[in-house]
């Protein structure tokens, strides 16, 4: 956790945020009406995020399961939606099915299968993205480009989950000119994906890409929903991915 920040100062950064969204989608001919806003709230308090929710903010993303439980302890998104946008392990899922609105990192079918279990267990239909390991790096969570076709036509198999679309992380390092080749071709595999779905294909129409560094590149390269931490709420002291 961290220190709580003030509404003035995150609603300071949520119009800052907002006016980039909006000359980005109007630069690449889009209406800023189709790209939702994600708070990326990891190792926020429950007191900043009602502070955010009071800004504007309507859909809050969690990274770990542990910060997830504490804060709808506390009714922290009340007024909000909540993703979880983390690396999600199968032995965590009841924590997170059924808790949350849309679980954005789903990218095995191990963790779908115990995902749709979970949903059948407690009676819902989870929303679910899947996570692409866009730069094929090998220490990064998602699932690889030549599996994704599989992984959702599996999905609309299972009658708890309904997939939405794709989720995005490029590798930290890349440059501007690599992140605009990766989000052309999530792009290019969510557009493939919806097609090749069929009648499936009407739900489809998520595509998570962007954070702080990069969001009007993923913007222009056709993202729906961007996932933003640091441009709202500063920068964040080091942490444990697995911690
Ligand atoms: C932390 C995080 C973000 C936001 O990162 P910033 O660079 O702080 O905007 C987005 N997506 C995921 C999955 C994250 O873990």
């Amino acid at each position: 956790m961290t220190e709580t920040k003030s509404y003035e100062t995150i609603a300071a950064n949520v119009a800052a945020v907002r006016e980039t969204m909006c000359k980005a989608a109007q630069g690449a001919g889009r209406d800023p009406a189709e790209i939702t806003l994600v708070a990326a709230t990891k190792v926020q308090t429950s007191e900043t995020i009602r502070n955010a929710i009071r800004a504007g903010i309507t859909v809050c993303g969690e990274n770990r399961v542990q910060e997830l439980v504490g804060h709808l302890e506390d009714n922290a998104y009340e007024g909000a939606k909540v993703h979880f946008i983390g690396h999600l392990q199968t032995n965590k899922v009841k924590f997170v099915v059924g808790k949350v609105d849309m679980i954005e990192s789903i990218d095995s079918q191990h963790l779908m299968d115990a995902v749709e279990k979970q949903a059948a267990k407690v009676g819902v239909t989870q929303e679910i993205l899947l996570e692409v390991n866009i730069g094929d790096e090998a220490s990064k969570g998602g699932a690889g480009r030549e599996e994704i076709l599989t992984l959702a036509q599996h999905a609309c198999q299972c009658p708890h989950l309904r997939l939405r679309g794709l989720m995005c992380i490029p590798p930290a390092t890349a440059t501007e000119e690599e992140n605009r080749a990766f989000f052309q071709e999530t792009y290019q595999l969510f557009v493939d994906m919806k097609e090749k779905l069929g009648d499936n294909g009407p739900n489809i129409d998520c595509l998570s890409m962007g954070m702080s560094g990069d969001y009007p590149l993923a913007i222009e390269g056709g993202s729906t929903m961007v996932r933003v931490g640091t441009a709202l709420f500063g920068a964040r002291p080091p942490w444990h991915p697995h911690g």
